[in-house]
């Protein structure tokens, strides 16, 4: 069975990043990723500097190729279990059948996005059904938007996305919106909607508008959807790492869990982290990650001189 210093679980932004500063670090290091990045829907990725409007394939093709250049690993597959290892540190089951052992873990599988069940919603999405408008709001600026409301703080996700245009209708359910949402979103012009969507009318492969149970179809070029953000924290819960009230996995600044020597970085702990914040908090783990390393390293290089440490003796304390 293989051996390395740190097996980071998925290949995205945030494991990627993790792996290239620990190889740079010299320490070993194996990605296992199984090849369904977040965006891959999205045909360009924004807000990234330098590299606006690159295809996020791109990104991750040219980090997988940094990361081999100092000898990382990085293997295709879908890790189904974790566990700790007395002997080694932790143990990482591959689906397809491999395992290794990693003195340490660092876990970066991303979020799943749960969308309204809404028929049409799911086909057009990263088309012209988005849900960040910092990633898509530029590219759709100034045209008819929508927002799927209803669910708590999309009102306020609404106001944002009424920077991106002054053409902006809010979708409701009926009976839910308070006198002073109401009042919020009217005073900025953005029209609301009141009713059940029954579906997104698609024409010419575009997305033409939104229709509702009456029929009534509002013409609309793109909607955004809040989405319900799910993480893949299944390996990190199973391992024992502590959850918040939500379910999401605490860790501290530098993406240490509350189990010792698992990390988690990007979106898998964090909604908001953007490619570049996800990239960042990789980033930022390996160099924790690495520091952990070197104390335990010094603490077996201790033990070690210890051991074999015959200390030389003075002339006064040499025997008469
Ligand atoms: C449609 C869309 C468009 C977006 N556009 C932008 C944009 O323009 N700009 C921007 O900054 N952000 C954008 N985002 C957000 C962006 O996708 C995330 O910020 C980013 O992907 C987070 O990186 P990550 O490394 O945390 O997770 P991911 O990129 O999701 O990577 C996680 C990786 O882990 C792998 N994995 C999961 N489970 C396992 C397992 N058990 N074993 C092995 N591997 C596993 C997955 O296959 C995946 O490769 C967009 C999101 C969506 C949905």
């Amino acid at each position: 069975m293989s051996q390395y210093d740190v097996a980071i679980i998925g290949g995205g932004a945030a494991g990627l990043s993790a792996a290239l500063v620990l190889a740079r670090a010299r320490r070993s290091v194996l990605v296992l990723d199984s090849g369904a990045p977040r965006n891959a829907a999205a045909t360009h990725m924004h807000g990234y500097l330098s590299r606006d409007g690159l295809p996020p394939g791109e990104l991750l093709a040219a980090g997988r190729k940094e990361v081999r250049h100092y000898g990382g690993e990085i293997v295709d597959g879908t890790v189904d279990g974790l566990a700790a290892d007395a002997g080694t540190g932790f143990q990482v089951q591959v689906a397809e059948g491999q395992r290794v052992s990693a003195r340490r873990l660092l876990v970066t599988t991303g979020l799943r996005d749960e969308l309204p069940d809404v028929p049409g919603l799911r086909e057009r999405w990263a088309r012209d059904v988005l849900h960040c408008p910092y990633c898509h709001g530029h590219e759709v600026r100034d045209q008819q938007l929508g927002v799927l409301g209803g669910t708590a703080g999309a009102v306020r996700y609404a106001q944002i996305v009424r920077e991106w245009t002054e053409d902006l209708v809010y979708f409701t359910p009926p009976g839910i919106l308070t006198a002073a949402e109401r009042t919020q979103l009217t005073a900025r012009a953005v029209g609301i909607v009141e009713g059940t969507i029954e579906q997104l009318v698609i024409d010419d492969d575009h997305l033409r508008g939104v229709q509702l149970s009456d029929g009534c179809v509002v013409p609309r070029d793109a909607l955004f959807v809040p989405p319900r953000f799910v993480p893949n924290n299944d390996l990190l819960t199973g391992l024992g790492c502590d959850t918040d009230e939500h379910g999401w996995v605490t860790t501290d600044a530098t993406g240490r869990t509350s189990v010792p020597g698992v990390w988690a970085a990007g979106n898998v702990v964090d909604p908001r982290a953007q490619v570049i914040t996800a990239a960042g908090a990789g980033s930022a783990a390996a160099v924790a990650l690495n520091a952990d390393l070197v104390d335990e390293d010094v603490r077996i290089a201790v033990e070690t001189h210890g051991r074999s440490f015959r200390p030389t003796r003075t002339p006064s304390e040499e025997a008469p």
